[in-house]
């Protein structure tokens, strides 16, 4: 390979490479904002699922709590039932005055503030003792749920009630069966625990606008809720496939939709084998609420990042662009004749060079002319060498405007010489490119001390065992001669033979 072939690879080099600068900016910069964004997208999703799974467990507790308080309430009034039950089998208390029999009977019996009088039935349903009044109004029970339930099943235990409204507060009845030492029917102990207990328990736990709790009973009844909705108080929420759900595992949670308000929330409840279930919920809005304000930043930190990535990859772009452009003019003033405007030779030298590969690649003909002002010395002697120079940009007018194709290249091979090179064409075609070339500058300069000009042409279709200089000599040596037969003619070379055809 010639300096000029490895002049134009390494051109070629440096163009692939700024090229590829360009690309590997681009996709630096993608995989710069696409890692950022996989790690802040994989950083909020363990996010989102620990605030899930805190809710859970917070919900949990919460649930856990409820369960404890209202087991030991309960507890603590059953005993009271219980024991006020036991008493009443005492063979003494028939014996003593009723005031003390009542003294030994309610004795210790009322636990807490929202726990109601404790009421003592006989057998029949009639109201026979009432720890609030010692001389309670008659009264017959006997149709009542809590006295049918305990007279029919002596397994029954603690029995609970729905939730209703006695003397205007809503409250659940609660009773237990008394029996004789042969497991006779005796009558019932009940009690009753009001809504205030629920609601002050609730009170306590700073429950969010959006949270819920449900207390029901195993067979879906909604005993009370927090927010109360009295529209909801008593009915059986079984429908629900939520609850549904909480009956059929002891534990765990679910997501479902308020029956009310529609809110979307977390349900979680921690033993189902409860007298009572607890159900707590909270709104997925809350649950996600901080996790969403920490997404919005990480993702305008995202956005900020990715914009300034992007903005820093258009400006070295920008720069890449900006020096490929300034090199391209450096080239061209370097490759080009300053007073014609035409390529100079070193152009024409790499222009020859790889039109000629191609040519030999595509087995097509390839023609170049070589063009010299004839008695130009003359010229300059007798008009100055101002005036030689406007000659010669003429001349180079009459060749480029002749010479358009993309793949011509007309350059000034130096002094008052031209050379044309014209891929693609036969011997007659490019004598005839010649031709109209030579009567151009006839024409133009057709004043008194005019200026001709003599050409030589070649033509070859390259074969692997020549170079391009020969086609060069060749065009060289029919401008000789050229010379040799007059000038103001063209001349194709043959080989090493000329032919006259102008
Ligand atoms: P021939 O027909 O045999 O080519 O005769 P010629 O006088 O053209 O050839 P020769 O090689 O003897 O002279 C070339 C002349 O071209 C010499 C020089 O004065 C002139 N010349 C070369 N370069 C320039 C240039 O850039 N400007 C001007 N004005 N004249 C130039
Ligand atoms: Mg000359
Ligand atoms: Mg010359």
């Amino acid at each position: 390979m010639d300096t000029h072939g490895l002049l134009d690879t390494l051109r070629r080099e440096i163009r692939r490479r700024r090229r590829m600068s360009a690309r590997l900016m681009v996709v630096f910069s993608m995989i710069t904002v696409l890692g950022f964004s996989a790690v802040c997208g994989s950083v909020l999703i363990d996010m989102r699922r620990s605030a899930e799974d805190l809710a859970r467990q917070t919900l949990e507790n919460l649930a856990v709590s409820i369960d404890a308080d209202i087991d030991r309430n309960l507890e603590l009034y059953d005993s009271a039932l219980r024991t006020v039950a036991g008493k009443l089998l005492l063979p003494e208390l028939t014996s003593v005055d009723p005031a003390i029999a009542r003294l030994i009977l309610f004795d210790h019996s009322i636990v807490a503030p929202h726990f109601g009088a404790i009421r003592i039935y006989d057998q029949h349903g009639n109201l026979t003792r009432d720890s609030a009044a010692p001389n309670p109004a008659a009264q017959n029970s006997a149709d009542q749920h809590f006295f049918l339930a305990q007279r029919d099943d002596p397994q029954l235990g603690l029995f609970i009630g729905k939730p209703q409204q006695l003397d205007g507060v809503y409250s659940v009845i609660v009773s237990r069966r008394v029996s004789g030492s042969d497991g006779r029917f005796l009558g019932v102990v009940a009690g009753s625990i009001s809504f205030g207990y629920f609601q002050d328990l609730f009170k306590r736990l700073r429950l969010q606008p959006n949270d819920m709790i449900a207390v029901l009973a195993h067979d879906g009844t909604l005993m009370t809720r927090a927010p109360l909705t009295p529209e909801l108080i008593g009915k059986n929420m079984m429908f629900t496939p939520g609850v549904q759900k909480m009956f059929e595992r002891r534990s765990g949670s679910f997501a479902g939709v308020g029956t009310l308000d529609g809110v979307k929330r977390m349900f979680v409840w921690s033993d189902s084998t409860k007298p009572l279930v607890v159900l707590v919920a909270k709104s997925w809005d809350d649950i996600y609420a901080m996790w969403r304000r920490e997404a919005v930043w990480i993702g305008i930190a995202l956005l900020v990042l990715a914009t300034f990535v992007a903005a820093v990859t258009v400006f070295f772009i920008g720069e890449i662009d900006r020096r490929a452009q300034a090199e391209r003019r450096l080239e061209e003033l370097a490759t080009t004749d300053p007073l014609t405007g035409l390529t100079n030779r070193r152009k024409f030298d790499a222009a020859v060079d790889a039109e000629w590969r191609r040519a030999l690649r595509q087995a097509s003909p390839i023609a170049v002319l070589m063009i010299d002002a004839d008695h130009f010395k003359a010229f300059n002697d007798r008009f100055g060498h101002q005036a030689g120079d406007q000659m010669l940009v003429g001349i180079a007018v009459c060749i480029a405007d002749t010479v358009q194709r993309a793949s011509d290249c007309a350059s000034r091979f130096g002094g008052e010489e031209f050379a044309v090179l014209l891929p693609g064409l036969s011997a007659p075609a490019a004598a005839s490119v010649a031709e109209t070339i030579r009567r151009k500058v006839e024409q133009w300069s057709n004043v008194e001390g005019g200026v001709t000009v003599s050409i030589g042409v070649a033509s070859t279709t390259p074969a692997a065992s020549q170079h391009w200089h020969d086609l060069v000599e060749s065009a060289d040596r029919a401008l000789y001669a050229a010379k040799e037969l007059g000038r103001n003619r063209c001349v194709v070379g043959e080989r090493c033979e000329v032919t006259l055809v102008a």
